[in-house]
């Protein structure tokens, strides 16, 4: 498979995408044609994760097959905690709560980064490239640790993470400054998760800062979902619940489903749109804001305006105003016009905003819904599905459980919703506790609380992090975050 740049550029094999990372003329890297993969046949196959897995992916990669299967069972065989690798909870007779965060770090990032590091090494040496691997990364919280955690002690890799300080919750800030290994660098920024992901793309785009990083031996790269890399394991789980689904009875076989997901960088949703492409049976996606809901006014208005005010909330890992992975989306809808493409991006990166004329704004809605909610409805909502169901869910599934109960409202036919529940309540104790209680200032009195109330047990990951050494304590300012990139190599 060859990959395209959304701002067009000469295609370039699957291994060069992913050690890019990002086009070095800023664009995005899209699959040239999306595999057909019929359900019917795989519902032949045996249904487990890895051999979907296998099927969904190697037909964007051209890895020999015992070789991707070598990495998926490397990636997928031990590290989580359940068997089905991302379990399906029925929670109501329409609605289904898929878990995304049975992995090392509680969230769904490990089903992409724990993978990620088998696909660069393994392109890096598809390339016969000579050079290490060093991947920068911006996170919101949740990306910092799993790739932290996927890289740490990877041969021939270096990884340093930026998080907004301040702008994380105390658990995933423990999980990040305490993380070991010979190669990892964290650095808090005096900004938000854009400003960082703004100043790493330039890095990445800067040829001065990229020659320096090659004389030292280094090729720069991304593990944010602008990675291609990072995209395509996150197709996997669609399918994968799809099938769950049709297994227990809940639907028939080929009936349409809803699937809604809480959105920031819109790369979770995104494998969602490229799963139907691929032939999945979706009704629509469900994309869920907090209050900063730029992507919510987009559906509904055809206009991204970033030039507002951005709001701290609870479920942080969403915080964002510039969502990346749209532009993979705004190729698709503009029949892949790279021109149109870039002068959109051009538009917001020079106005802060750009406008969609009304027909593709209308082909965009017959397969997105796009809503929001506030801190209170969040709480409200953690708190009655506790009570009605007994399920405890964390800050952002309570957001796209609240925007899926304002859908269902809107009247639409009886279809069946696989909500993406995309961390453990854990990693956001002391948030979670507010739907109960008022909380205490100590994060781990708060989640030994919340387990007690709730009967749900504190994650091993968790409670160990209440004696881990800080070895991370580095705090730079946005404009500082170039130099220090390059400081570590
Ligand atoms: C990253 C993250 C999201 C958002 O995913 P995107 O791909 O950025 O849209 C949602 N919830 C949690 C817990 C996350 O860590």
């Amino acid at each position: 498979m060859q990959y395209l740049s959304t701002r067009g550029s000469a295609p370039v094999s699957a291994a060069q995408a992913i050690i890019n990372g990002i086009c070095p003329s800023g664009g995005l890297y899209v699959p040239e044609q999306f595999p057909q993969v019929p359900i019917s046949e795989l519902r032949q196959n045996t249904g487990d994760y890895l051999s979907i897995a296998y099927k969904i992916i190697s037909p964007y990669l051209d890895t020999p097959k015992h070789k991707l299967q070598e990495m998926l069972i490397s990636a997928y065989g031990r590290n989580f905690d359940s068997k089905l690798i991302t379990p399906l909870v029925q929670l109501s007779e329409r609605e289904s709560i898929l878990e995304l965060w049975h992995g090392p770090t509680l969230a769904f990032k490990d089903l992409a980064l724990q993978l990620l590091p088998h696909l660069m090494c393994d392109s890096s040496a598809q390339i016969k490239e000579n050079k290490q691997i060093y991947i920068l990364v911006a996170t919101s919280g949740d990306t910092g640790k799993a790739a932290l955690s996927g890289f740490q002690d990877v041969n021939g890799t270096k990884i340093q993470v930026f998080y907004p300080y301040g702008g994380i919750s105390r658990a995933q800030w423990l999980q990040m400054v305490t993380q070991e290994g010979s190669n990892v660098a964290v650095c808090g920024i005096n900004g938000s998760f854009d400003d960082a992901q703004t100043a790493i793309k330039k890095v990445f785009g800067d040829e001065a800062i990229r020659n320096k990083a090659e004389k030292l031996g280094y090729r720069l790269t991304s593990a944010n979902s602008i990675n291609f890399g990072r995209l395509l394991p996150q197709i996997v789980y669609y399918f994968f619940s799809y099938l769950e689904l049709c297994k227990t009875g809940c639907i028939t076989f080929n009936e349409p489903v809803n699937y809604c997901v809480p959105t920031g960088n819109f790369g979770d949703i995104l494998a969602g749109y490229y799963a139907m492409r691929m032939g999945l049976p979706v009704n629509r996606l469900i994309c869920a804001s907090n209050r900063n809901n730029v992507l919510t006014d987009f559906f509904n208005s055809g206009i991204y305006n970033a030039k507002r005010p951005f709001y701290k909330n609870m479920s942080c890992s969403i915080d964002i105003l510039i969502s990346s992975n749209l532009e993979r989306l705004l190729f698709e809808v503009l029949n892949r016009d790279s021109i149109r493409v870039s002068g959109l991006m051009q538009s917001l990166n020079q106005t802060g905003e750009y406008s969609l004329e009304g027909d593709i704004q209308a082909q965009l809605n017959n397969s997105f819904y796009a809503d929001w909610c506030c801190e209170e409805d969040t709480l409200s909502t953690i708190n009655t599905c506790f009570n009605k169901y007994g399920y405890l869910m964390d800050p952002h599934t309570a957001v796209a459980k609240t925007v899926l109960d304002q859908y269902s409202k809107e009247g639409d036919r009886p279809i069946h919703t696989i909500l993406l529940s995309t961390a453990n309540p854990f990693k956001f104790a002391t948030e979670v506790l507010k739907a109960f209680e008022l909380p205490d200032n100590d994060d781990f009195k708060n989640a030994l609380r919340l387990s007690a109330l709730t009967g749900n047990p504190i994650p091993g990951s968790i409670s160990k992090l209440m004696n881990a050494p800080v070895l991370h304590n580095k705090v730079c300012d946005i404009h500082e975050i170039p130099e220090r990139a390059l400081e570590i190599l």
